[in-house]
């Protein structure tokens, strides 16, 4: 690699006499094109004019790539579209597959490839290694490295030294968006995180961020593996606000309190407050319980126990699996042959993302029990069926219902809320609803005799 020259200006030659200095945009890829990339890679484009910066997002997947050309989106997430192509047409964004090539370019490399969990529970960084690999190998504008992907705490340090060797400067940049509402997180961020010892890499960060500086966001600028602690740290308090509500509902269903009350009444703590304090059947999606047994295996590497985390870790498992036995209960254990219908699969309302979904486990223990599933969700039914495909999928939550025994509800999306009741009584085999969002109106719920179980909030 050669040594970084900057600014990144070149000349043009208009005529002998005359010479304009042009400025070239800074070409800034992103590595990895799924939830967090794209959304990354397309909001930077959109905030940035194409004289300054351009946004290539990369993958490896070579037909997610070719799909983004043709401005078809891989994952779904509500507005993403319409800025993908919008930017395409402006000349800030671009994508690619080919990886060498797109670091070859670069000045600034993001890196926002997956770093999910083995089965050991431990990260599995082989997509991040491999990403850097492929940096030191290929770059030639001795770029700057900005660590997007969760990684485990001290792997920054590490990477930062190797990177240094290769005449590459790093900084970790953790992001925070939530799925669903992911273009307005990163628009609008609680904090930007910046870990790098190098101003450098701190003014680039900066300079990408510099629109949402304006609007007052703050920033805290640290060291990498302090960086990576605030973002280890932030999404375990989440994953333990959301056990500890969850278990507060358990004790709800046996004490008769309604947990609706309950959390309402405690998130006016300001100390506390509403977010995350919404009980369901536990956490999922790739962020929380990934974390949560990421912090626990660092925690385990320095002998120092965590006592809380692998409480919530435990509490989130039972969790799970709860709904799946309140409909154990109500049909006195024996489930063989009877037709579940299941409504919501993603982990979330507004995403198709299922990964550790409530539903997986859910489905599994419905099979097990010699359960029929018919399964419906807006979204998130393709990704499902790489899991489960053996199951019954159908096209509206009416036809999953039409002749069912029992419904449960994983997924708290709109249309599910808003579901003709009156509908749904006269469709199913027998009135039975599981409802693991809590999300139904009760008193249409009792109107149309329903026999209902709720989480913390039975009637
Ligand atoms: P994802 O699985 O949706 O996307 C990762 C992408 O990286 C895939 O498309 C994969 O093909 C690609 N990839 C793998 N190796 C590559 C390489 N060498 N070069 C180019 N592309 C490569 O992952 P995600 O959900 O976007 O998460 C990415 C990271 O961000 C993870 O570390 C995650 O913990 C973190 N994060 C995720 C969220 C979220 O809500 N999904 C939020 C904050 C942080």
């Amino acid at each position: 690699m050669k040594a970084r020259t900057l600014p990144f200006y070149f000349l043009f030659l208009i005529s002998s006499s005359s010479v304009i200095i042009a400025k070239k945009p800074t070409i800034i890829s992103i590595l990895g094109t799924g939830y967090v990339g794209l959304v990354t890679g397309t909001s930077f484009a959109n905030i940035h004019d194409p004289k300054d910066f351009h946004i290539i997002c990369a993958d490896i997947e070579k037909e997610k790539i070719e799909k983004l050309k043709k401005g078809i989106i891989p994952i779904y997430e509500p507005g993403l579209s319409e800025l993908v192509v919008h930017n395409m047409h402006r000349g800030t964004l671009s994508f690619s597959s080919n990886i060498p090539s797109v670091i070859a370019q670069s000045d600034v490399i993001f890196i926002a490839v997956g770093t999910p969990t083995n089965q050991q529970g431990q990260v599995d960084l082989h997509f991040y290694e491999k990403a850097i690999e492929m940096i030191i190998d290929n770059a030639k504008n001795s770029p700057i490295v900005i660590i997007k992907s969760t990684t485990p705490i001290g792997t920054c340090k590490q990477t930062a030294q190797l990177l240094s060797r290769h005449s590459c400067t790093l900084a970790s940049n953790p992001e925070f968006l939530r799925e669903g509402t992911a273009l307005n997180d990163f628009m609008n961020p609680d904090r930007i995180i910046i870990g790098t010892d190098s101003d450098t890499a701190k003014a680039m960060v900066l300079s990408l961020h510099q629109p949402l500086l304006d609007k007052g966001t703050p920033v805290v600028s640290t060291d990498v593996t302090t960086a990576e602690t605030i973002k280890y740290c932030s999404n375990n308090f989440l994953a333990l606000k959301l056990s500890y509500i969850n278990e507060i509902a358990h004790l709800c269903d046996k004490t008769g309190a309604n947990i609706c009350a309950v959390s309402y009444g405690v998130g006016l703590d300001k100390r506390i407050n509403h977010s995350y304090l919404q009980p369901g059947p536990g956490f999922g999606g790739s962020c929380l319980p990934k974390d949560s047994l990421g912090l626990l295996a660092t925690a385990q590497k320095f002998q120092v126990p965590l006592l809380t985390i692998a409480a919530a870790v435990k509490a989130n498992a039972e969790q799970q699996i709860r709904p799946f036995k309140k409909l154990m209960s109500v049909f006195d254990g024996n489930l063989k042959g009877k037709t579940i219908a299941i409504l919501g699969l993603s982990f979330k309302a507004n995403t198709d993302d299922v990964r550790y979904s409530s539903a997986i486990p859910i489905i599994q223990k419905l099979l097990d029990q010699g359960a029929i599933i018919k399964a419906y969700d807006p979204v998130g039914m393709q990704n499902m069926q790489k899991i489960f495909n053996s199951i019954t999928y159908t096209s509206s939550a009416y036809e999953a219902l039409h002749d069912s025994d029992a419904l449960m509800i994983l997924t708290e999306w709109q249309q599910f809320q808003d579901i003709d009741l009156a509908k749904v009584a006269h469709i199913m085999r027998s009135k039975i609803i599981i409802d693991a969002r809590n999300c139904l109106p009760l008193d249409l719920v009792k109107q149309h005799g329903f026999i209902y179980r709720g989480i913390g909030k039975n009637i």
